[in-house]
């Protein structure tokens, strides 16, 4: 047996154009046809509030002809040829377990979902895509809490240069991680593009810069230099007015200065708002912030963009480095990247390096930045530190040799 939640779009303005008592002879049309489509079989419908009906049914496969009746007879019988569209949520083979107000607050999400789709009027309840919705939901409840106890911890992902015989720690990427108390550790890819599709991504993009700005100082003291980090930045961030007084403000705090604090701004960014992006790194890099183009090659920017973006790094896309010594298309885009860099006059970093013969491949085209897996996971700051401790033995003992 199915649930389903039938609606008028717009019905209110059908009321308001044609006037209320053609709003309810459309009402009572839906409803007969409805009560014909039930005929004498096993089914129950009603209407639940204003234009709203709940059908408990068990009928078409597909609905759509159902649908295509009920507008057909409207059309033939409505007088001032009102133009109607209907939302049709279905509940398929409801669980008789649940109650049965679920069985239709299920097809009522799936009819909601509809709303101002002008391609569909059927749609059918998805208990994947609403697991994924209460997720998030509880995800974005929880933000707020996951900053205050700390749930939200930085990683480091070294960058080696690669231009000599031994790489050489560079840099770090900070990327963050969620270790929720309950769900378990949540890597970014599951919360940030949620956060920032609804702006919550600026308060969590704070707090790392914070976090990073205090370990960078930490690291300064203890060893005696400073191990520059980027910091992403997101596409939202760029909107902040006080991005810039933000940025420089933890500078201040912690003693650094911006060659300290790397800025990774995604390429998606720039095809956004090219414009106001634009203004925005200008400025940044005018105060002398290193500006990274992140993830260069998922993005839309165009050839005559690229000429005028104010960039200092480009960090080519993930993808093209995993497939470029499996598909030629990939090694051409990576050459191509490089290209683009030489063209540009600025380095290349590649990122998601997990084999030697891809860094070499790399090398051997001119990149001198590796960031992955090859050399090194995102570390938690310990760990990082313990790299950091490894490095400058390293550097110790070819001091000594010379
Ligand atoms: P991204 O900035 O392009 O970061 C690189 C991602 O590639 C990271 O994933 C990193 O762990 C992963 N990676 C590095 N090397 C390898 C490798 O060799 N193989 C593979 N398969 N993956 C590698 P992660 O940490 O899951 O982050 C995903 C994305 O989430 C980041 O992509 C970035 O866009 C976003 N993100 C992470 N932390 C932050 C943050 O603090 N703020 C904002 N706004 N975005 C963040
Ligand atoms: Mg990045
Ligand atoms: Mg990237």
């Amino acid at each position: 047996m199915d649930a389903i939640v039938l609606d008028i779009e717009h019905y209110h303005l059908i009321n308001e154009i044609y006037g209320r008592s053609e709003g309810d002879r459309i009402l009572k049309k839906v409803a007969s046809m409805i009560k014909a489509e039930l005929g004498d079989g096993y089914g129950i419908a009603c209407r639940c509030v204003a234009d709203t009906f709940y059908i408990y049914y068990s009928g078409e496969s597909d609905y759509c002809s159902f649908a295509e009746r009920i507008l057909d007879e409207i059309a033939a019988k409505s007088f001032k040829n009102a133009k109607i569209r209907l939302r049709i949520g279905i509940n398929k083979n409801v669980d008789k377990n649940d109650p049965p107000e679920q069985w239709f607050d299920y097809a009522k999400l799936a009819c909601d979902g509809l709303r101002g789709d002008y391609t569909r009027q059927i749609a059918y309840y998805d208990s994947e895509a609403h697991d994924k919705q209460l997720y998030h939901e509880r995800l974005i409840r929880d933000i707020d809490m996951g900053i205050a106890n700390r749930d939200f911890i930085v990683f480091y992902q070294p960058k080696y240069g690669i231009e000599g015989e031994r790489p050489v720690l560079r840099s770090a990427e900070a990327l963050i991680r969620w270790m929720h108390p309950e769900l378990g550790m949540i890597s970014p890819g599951d919360f940030i593009p949620l956060f920032e599709s609804n702006g919550l991504v600026q308060k969590l993009d704070r707090f790392v810069w914070e976090e990073v700005g205090t370990q960078i100082a930490e690291w300064k003291k203890k060893f005696g230099f400073a191990l520059p980090v980027s910091v992403n930045v997101s596409r939202i961030d760029i909107f902040n007015p006080n991005l810039e007084d933000n940025l420089l403000g933890i500078l201040e705090k912690n003693g650094l200065s911006t060659d300290e604090l790397l800025l990774e701004i995604t390429e998606s960014a720039y095809s956004d708002g090219a414009e106001h992006l634009i203004e925005v790194v200008n400025s940044l890099r005018k105060r002398g912030f290193r500006i990274e183009m992140d993830d260069f090659g998922s993005g839309y920017s165009s050839l005559n963009m690229l000429t005028t973006i104010p960039i200092d790094v480009l960090k080519m896309d993930m993808k093209f480095v995993s497939n470029m010594l499996r598909d030629e298309k990939s090694l051409k885009l990576c050459e191509l990247v490089m290209d683009i860099s030489r063209f540009l006059g600025v380095p290349v970093v590649a990122e998601g390096v997990e084999e030697k013969d891809q860094l070499d491949k790399l090398k051997s085209m001119g990149c001198e930045i590796i960031q992955g897996y090859y050399f090194s996971r995102p570390l938690p700051a310990d760990q990082f530190e313990s790299l950091i401790e490894k490095e400058m033995a390293l550097s110790e003992g070819e001091k000594g040799r010379e």
